[in-house]
């Protein structure tokens, strides 16, 4: 991409996460699902992995992570309209040392018949914590998302915590590795909420999925 360009999209993913966002509906099963409506983008990744805080960054505000950390609304998919022109779709975080072997299937059965049922999903945003790499249970969960051919990107977090040089060969490394899956996208987006490294051009790639505005 050249700079120009770069620049149009930032705006654009600007423009686009400055717009009202707003909690439109909770779902711990799939009858409680919203309507197909909007293109969605969800999140999903470990447990403490960052979402809230990268979610938080993005939007600007607190009101997602407030939301999604309620007690009872953490396990269940949270939809927030962004704008009228994306919905971003918190999805509860996995690894699921003390949870209840009956919680852990109906999660999955939700998570399974969201990604296979939901047309308007035009990305999965997983996100890998920068100092980790990728773990058994992130390559299980991008297994699923290729075998769903829905569409994802890794979003690597908490980059502040590493240093370049091994920032830069984690992401090799993991890029090689995504070339191996079908439904994933290329590029790595490396952001720190903390630092605020990457969250504008985040807000950008998403911009890119939106509904367009009348100044796009
Ligand atoms: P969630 O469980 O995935 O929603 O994760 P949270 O957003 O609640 O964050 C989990 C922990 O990681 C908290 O202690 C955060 O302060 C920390 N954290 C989140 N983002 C960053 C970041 O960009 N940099 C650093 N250093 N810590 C972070």
């Amino acid at each position: 991409m050249n700079a120009p360009d770069e620049r149009i999209d930032i705006e654009a993913g600007r423009r686009l996460f400055a717009q009202d966002c707003r909690f439109v509906a909770g779902a711990d099963r799939i009858e409680a699902l919203p309507p197909i409506g909007l293109p969605e983008v969800a999140f999903a990744g470990r447990s403490n992995v960052g979402k809230s805080s990268l979610l938080n960054a993005l939007t600007g505000r607190t009101t997602l992570a407030r939301v999604s950390h309620t007690p009872g609304r953490t396990q269940q998919l949270n939809f927030f309209d962004l704008g009228g022109r994306l919905v971003l779709v918190d999805m509860p975080g996995f690894g699921f040392a003390r949870a209840a072997k009956r919680r852990i299937k109906d999660w999955t059965g939700l998570i399974e018949r969201y990604l296979r049922g939901r047309p308007n999903l035009r990305r999965v945003c997983l996100l890998i914590d920068a100092r980790r790499a990728a773990m058994a249970i992130d390559r299980a969960f991008m297994e699923r998302l290729d075998a769903a051919a829905v569409s994802y990107q890794v979003v690597l977090t908490k980059a502040d915590k590493v240093k370049p040089p091994d920032l830069k060969r984690r992401t090799g490394a993991l890029g090689a590795e995504l070339a191996q899956h079908a439904a994933a996208h290329p590029e790595i987006v490396v952001t720190s909420a903390h630092a605020g490294i990457g969250v504008p051009e985040l807000r950008a790639a998403l911009a890119a999925l939106a509904v367009p505005s009348q100044f796009d």
